[in-house]
């Protein structure tokens, strides 16, 4: 059974490399540290040297994170697929939704126009199975569990 963390690991991956800069992620990995170790940052690298504090990291961070979308779609089977509107239900080419296809004019013995053998009639494809994800789940995975809680 996947879980969450590793079905939105694709988008995460994605996310970060079009929205999250260097000096974010930093500011992420940083604030983190605070969080769990208090203020005592590792060492005195260039890194830490710019820290403003966890208050104003997280206000950073936050303000970064406003382009989440508010919510997301992933689908059950590949997780590379994702959308942030609702999957809808696809209409089938070969009928053009009407699960009669015109073209070839054939009844059945009751002299019903036959089934569209690609949807069985239906007329549409039904998205797979998918999850949903909202704004929270993303922040998630983007900073991690615990800083969520803070940005
Ligand atoms: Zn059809």
């Amino acid at each position: 059974m996947a879980d969450a963390k590793s079905i939105l690991a694709p988008w995460a991956h994605a996310w970060r490399e079009e929205h999250v800069t260097k000096e974010l992620q930093t500011l992420i990995n940083l604030a983190n540290w605070d969080l769990y170790y208090g203020p005592t940052l590792p060492g005195d690298s260039d890194e830490t040297a710019d820290y403003p504090g966890f208050t104003t990291a997280c206000k950073r961070i936050a303000d970064a994170l406003d382009d989440l979308p508010s919510s997301l779609y992933v689908d059950d089977q590949s997780s590379d697929c994702y959308s942030e509107s609702e999957p809808e239900p696809e209409e089938c080419p070969t009928c053009e939704g009407t699960g009669t296809p015109e073209s070839n004019g054939q009844v059945d013995d009751d002299g019903e126009d036959l089934e569209c053998p690609d949807c069985c009639g239906r007329g549409q494809f039904e998205p797979g199975e998918y999850w949903r994800f909202d704004r929270r789940d993303l922040k998630v995975a983007i900073v991690g569990k615990e800083l969520a809680g803070y940005v």
